[in-house]
């Protein structure tokens, strides 16, 4: 039996299955400080018999290189307590059996390329817009890592013109597209979440110019078959739509095999990232 967490700065969703997509057991948690969250979760685990593997798909940033020793560790996050702490190293220890660990964003893209939206596909970007922005991108069917992981949500889009005079809200960039389209920043500009406010608000318009840009600059650099959109405000109505029209109009269909690039909705809905975390156990 397989044992996944994917672990989220406001919940925990803990589930055991007999593979990645046969889930036997669900669970969520909320996220409290390090030590009360981890053993609460340990207890559950406890309670569903005894696993093999364990995934875990985190909120980051964290450090995925293998040879490091602060691998599997959350390393400096603004959420108080969380910093510098030993995610798989706790559950390494408290069960004995191998951790697989990435960030929640490359389980999701891993998830959706393998059993979701990208079956077939051997590169997939999942990117959700809610409250941060965050992208995972799968590669030739593996998880992109590097010196760290990609922090698509910290890139510095072109400013619309309607909206020049916000400065932003991310505490490291201020105006990057995170600091400028996730949700809390939508809420200060218009005091209110993207899919309240009129169809017609300029901000419709403006919040899909900025996610664009993320998915041409993808497309660009990556050649990514398929972009996964996700996350609260994505669920905006036509939202997506919108995205895909403008990342048509900058220029998306000039790129070779522009034709075939896919911007989509998850195919696992609210799955990806929990399948993502047993997909990061079945692989440890
Ligand atoms: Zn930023």
């Amino acid at each position: 039996m397989l044992g996944g967490i994917e672990a989220g700065g406001t919940k925990f969703v803990l589930a055991v299955g007999s593979s990645p997509t046969e889930i036997i057991a669900r669970h969520e948690i909320p996220t409290r400080e390090p030590a009360t969250t981890l053993a609460q979760a340990g207890e559950w685990f406890e309670g569903q018999g005894s696993i093999s593997a364990l995934g875990i798909a985190s909120f980051g940033p964290v450090d995925l290189n293998r040879s490091s020793p602060l691998w599997g560790h959350i390393t400096n996050t603004p959420k108080p307590g969380w910093s510098n702490c030993d995610m798989a190293g706790y559950f390494a220890e408290r069960f004995g059996v191998p951790i697989g660990f990435d960030t929640d964003v490359n389980g999701a893209a891993l998830a959706e390329c393998q059993h979701g939206a990208g079956k077939g596909a051997s590169s997939l970007a999942y990117i959700t817009v809610g409250t941060g922005i965050g992208g995972g991108l799968v590669l030739n069917g593996a998880p992109v890592h590097g010196a760290a992981h990609p922090e698509m949500g910290h890139i510095f889009p072109r400013r619309h013109k309607n909206d020049l005079v916000f400065d932003g809200i991310c505490p490291h960039h201020r105006d990057c597209l995170e600091g400028l389209a996730s949700g809390p920043a939508i809420k200060a500009r218009w005091g209110a979440s993207l899919s309240k406010l009129p169809a017609d608000h300029i901000a419709h318009e403006i919040i899909a110019n900025y996610l664009a840009q993320l998915t041409s600059a993808l497309i660009a650099m990556s050649a990514t078959e398929i972009i996964v959109l996700g996350g609260g405000v994505m669920k905006t109505p036509h939202l997506l739509d919108r995205v895909t029209q403008r990342t048509s109009e900058l220029g998306a269909a000039y790129f070779p095999g522009g034709a075939s690039h896919k911007i989509i909705a998850p195919g696992l809905g609210d799955r990806a990232g929990i399948t993502g975390a047993l997909l990061l156990a079945s692989s440890a």
